[in-house]
């Protein structure tokens, strides 16, 4: 099965795309993720990058489907894919239809976790992750349960993100409302589009998009 998670920055997606692949064993696709490795090995990629993550604006759409395409051919086609993060503008929705055909993949469901802007910047400027296994965390939402000991690694390191500022988180925003959001009505003519309210608990959101799956 593959799925795209959709949503502003700190909606929860990569949150709940943990929790997917714990719980049904499939691969967390994350274009974030995959820049900020590139950002940290330096590669052509990532020199090229840097800034635009900075500044909280879309790194072009072809460098991203690219980091999609190769990881899609690194993986078993029995391995279910969780585009977290892509895609992120109309034509990174065609790009992705054209990769997913390419491996005979199609797309199950879109859920889109709503989410109130007011309370992002709360959740964007409290979130860090284990620097040794990724895991993410929040300083107020969701702690380790014992301080300063990564719950799944035993990591004693975390890391924040240099764009998740207030500033950046705003661009981020406005990147979302005016390139993201409009892809959806896309993927609500197939009738694959659901929705869950990412303003719940995170264990609520689990169990909404759980639902969804299962149904
Ligand atoms: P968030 O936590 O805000 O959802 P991500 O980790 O998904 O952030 O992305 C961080 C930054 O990486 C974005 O602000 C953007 O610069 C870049 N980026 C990630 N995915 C994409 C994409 N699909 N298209 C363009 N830029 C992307
Ligand atoms: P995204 O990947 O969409 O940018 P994250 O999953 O990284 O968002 O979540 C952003 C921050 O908010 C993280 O620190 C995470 O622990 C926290 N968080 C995620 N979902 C919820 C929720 N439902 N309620 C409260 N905090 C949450
Ligand atoms: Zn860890």
């Amino acid at each position: 099965m593959n799925i795209i998670l959709l949503g502003p920055p700190g909606a929860g997606k990569g949150t709940q795309s943990q929790r997917l692949v714990e719980k049904h064993g499939m691969r967390q696709l994350s274009t974030g993720d995959m820049l900020r490795a590139a950002v940290k090995a330096q590669t052509p990629v990532g020199i090229q990058a840097k800034a635009v993550m900075d500044a909280g604006e879309l790194v072009s759409d072809t460098i991203v489907s690219a980091l999609i395409s190769d990881e899609l051919a690194s993986m078993g086609n029995d391995v279910g894919a969780i585009f977290d993060g892509y895609p992120r503008t109309e034509a990174q929705a065609l790009m992705l239809d054209e990769i997913l055909q390419q491996h005979g993949r199609t797309l199950a469901h879109v859920i889109e976790l709503e989410v109130n802007e007011d309370a992002l910047v709360e959740r964007i400027t409290g979130r860090f992750t284990c620097a040794s296994c990724g895991k993410g965390y929040h300083d107020k939402f969701e702690r380790p349960k014992q301080e300063g000991v990564c719950d799944r690694c035993g990591g004693t390191e975390f890391k924040r993100r240099p764009d998740d500022n207030e500033e950046t988180v705003r661009t981020r925003m406005a990147e979302y409302r005016a390139k993201t959001a409009p892809i959806l009505p896309v993927y609500e003519a197939r009738g694959i589009v659901s929705r869950v309210d990412g303003m719940a608990d995170i264990d609520a959101v689990t169990d909404s998009i759980n639902a969804i799956l299962e149904g």
